[in-house]
């Protein structure tokens, strides 16, 4: 049997649409799982039955978390926001922290972590981060920037190297870092752009996207195959 991993969907609150980008199931696929979206649910015991049915959980990309969850307003750089998902994965990601479950977070994946949590985001980086280059390339098949590997990490002693090049589409990245959180990688302008629970079996999140990658690197295909075996 596979492990079953419930995939956190893409939400369009305008008109309703959930569903899940393309590339993310495949990625799963590749890593060896079984992949199976998630609905969008506030009742606590439908998460509970959602955790207990999959093996791990992944986080997507999408929009902006709306800032007053992580307390504070939002800047007019945050473009829209849809409480409903937000309320849903951050509740989600706190049961299945207490409980030990595999989560990994990609891109908003990672925010979501690091906010549930008790961390925080900076809303845009062009307007908040003045040194940080640019981190939203819309076409990411392609690595557009380096990040450092942190030693005594599990993402370091996966990849064992020192740096590794990754692709970027966010403006939003982790400022405040939750306090059980670990930083496993940097970006060449000093942005966290990874992150790991290290008392806990998989509970980490990077800030790019290996589910555009994986075809090509072989970096992003052992990140999915570490995450789908975790799951096991
Ligand atoms: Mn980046």
């Amino acid at each position: 049997m596979k492990p079953l991993i419930g995939v956190s969907p893409h939400y369009d609150g305008f008109d309703g649409t959930v569903g899940v980008r393309p590339n993310y199931f495949p990625a799963v696929e590749a890593g060896g799982g079984l992949p199976i979206m998630l609905p969008i649910t506030q009742d606590k015991q439908e998460i509970q039955q959602l955790i207990n049915s999959v093996d791990g959980i992944m986080l997507t990309g999408g929009a902006d978390i709306d800032p007053s969850l992580y307390g504070e307003d939002k800047l007019p750089t945050v473009s829209f926001f849809f409480s409903d998902l937000d309320k849903f994965e951050l509740e989600l990601v706190r049961m299945c922290i207490e409980q030990d479950k595999p989560v990994f977070g990609i891109c908003r994946g990672v925010q979501v972590i690091n906010v549930a949590l008790g961390g925080s985001l900076y809303q845009d980086i062009p307007t908040q981060y003045e040194k940080g280059h640019q981190h939203f390339v819309d076409t990411s098949a392609h690595p557009t920037h380096t990040v450092n590997l942190v030693e005594g990490t599990h993402l370091k002693r996966l990849l064992d190297s020192d740096i590794i090049s990754v692709n970027s589409r966010h403006h939003q990245a982790i400022k405040a870092l939750a306090a059980s959180l670990t930083v496993s990688a940097v970006s060449d302008d000093g942005l966290i752009e990874a992150v790991e629970m290290p008392d806990k079996h998989f509970i980490r999140g990077v800030q790019w996207h290996p589910e555009l990658m994986f075809r090509t690197d072989g970096n992003q295909q052992a990140l999915m195959q570490s995450f789908v075996n975790a799951c096991r």
